[in-house]
């Protein structure tokens, strides 16, 4: 069993891996600023595991904060979720995103070096493709130049990683692409609780389904699609947070970096995902179509064969399941963390 640091644990897919982590009995060290986070999920965390991790509140830019967390735990291996992850966001203050996620990266690298640490997970998305490419999208398939800087970030720590493992054969570096996150744990005792305004789907339907907004736009009708409406590969975040766990077990072993997809493999429209969330959780969400948004494809999904392959991962939840966890975190705690 291993010891574990989380940057960005207090977060949305941190709570969830924090969860299995402890549940397959490996020792946690959380480090969050909370800046999109509540510490509330991480008592939820441990209530749920019957197990305690620590906690500790800071930044990951703060190199002196690093300093102490890894000269007071053993750490083995980092996964690394902290960083800001609004699109819209990300177009206004560009600064901002690049210092909390390439700058707050490096920074996290560089203290994993002066504390002799070089397993590393980092969290990386389906944005780092090129747009031309044709889905199923697969690991050698050409990255592009994100729309948008929020996936400028992703790429270019990705890139910056994959060549620290080149010139230094003590890493071992895990990149893995997430395509898109949804659901919560079984009990919904955690879940996403994205802050102001959701700018993705799943949360979008689930407010408009507990009544906190009028209607879903759905951004456009026209794509070349099914329906019309935009496809993607929707991820149960347990699923995903287990691949955290598998990606983790490959680099205590292994050298170098590498590149998981992690995704279904099925793309789901925004019509389809709209009806059976109304069939699977018997509530309406109200809806109207809206013209498409900037910066988004037609339609995006995983080949996950490499992930299925090396990391002996394999999702097992439907869309079914996703869309009924979301549902049950969201009639929960209606008002997030909050209430
Ligand atoms: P989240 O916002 O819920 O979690 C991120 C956590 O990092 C938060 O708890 C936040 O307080 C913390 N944080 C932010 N900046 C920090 C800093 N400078 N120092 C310390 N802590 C900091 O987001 P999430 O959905 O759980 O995403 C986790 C990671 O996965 C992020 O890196 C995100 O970009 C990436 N990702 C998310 C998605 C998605 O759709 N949710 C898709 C692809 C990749
Ligand atoms: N979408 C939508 N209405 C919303 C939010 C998203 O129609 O309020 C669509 C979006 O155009 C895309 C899909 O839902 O086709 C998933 O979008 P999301 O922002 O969740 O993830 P992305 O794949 O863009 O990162």
């Amino acid at each position: 069993m291993a010891n574990i640091l989380v940057t960005g644990g207090a977060g949305y897919i941190g709570s969830h891996t924090c969860v299995e982590l402890l549940n397959a009995g490996h020792s946690v060290v959380v480090f969050d600023n909370l800046s999109n986070s509540s510490e509330e999920a991480l008592v939820r965390v441990q209530a749920l595991t019957a197990k305690s991790l620590i906690f500790v509140e800071g930044d990951i830019r703060d190199a002196n904060a690093l300093d102490q967390v890894f000269a007071a735990h053993q750490i083995d291996a980092v996964i690394h979720f902290a960083g800001l992850k609004a699109v819209g966001e990300s177009q206004q203050i560009p600064l901002v995103y690049f210092d909390n996620n390439i700058a707050g990266s490096i920074s996290l690298v560089q203290a994993m070096q002066r504390a002799n640490v070089f397993n590393l997970v980092f969290s990386s998305s389906a944005t780092v493709y090129d747009e031309a490419n044709i889905s199923p999208l697969n690991e050698d398939m050409p990255t592009g130049m994100p729309s948008n800087n929020y996936g400028y970030t992703k790429l270019i720590v990705e890139q910056m990683l994959q060549k620290l493992a080149i010139a230094d054969a003590r890493w071992s570096i895990a990149l893995l692409r997430y395509f898109n996150p949804v659901g919560a744990h079984k009990s919904g005792r955690i879940g996403e609780d994205p802050q102001g305004i959701p700018n993705n789907l799943m949360p979008y339907v689930t407010q408009v389904a507990v009544g906190r907004r009028e209607k879903l736009s759905i951004f456009g009708q026209d794509y070349d699609t099914v329906d019309g409406t935009g496809v993607r590969d929707y991820i149960h975040v347990v699923d995903l947070a287990n691949a955290h766990l598998c990606a983790l077990n490959n680099r205590l072993e292994a050298a170098g970096c590498r590149a998981w997809n992690i995704g279904t493999g099925n793309g789901s429209s925004v019509l389809e995902v709209k009806n059976t969330f109304e069939q699977v959780n018997g509530v309406a969400v109200a809806f109207e179509f809206a013209p498409r948004r900037e910066g988004d494809v037609a339609t995006s999904f995983a080949d996950n064969a490499r992930a299925i392959a090396e990391l002996g991962w394999k999702p097992q939840y439907t869309l079914e399941d996703m869309l009924a966890d979301s549902w049950n975190w969201q009639k929960q705690n209606p008002e997030g963390y909050k209430k």
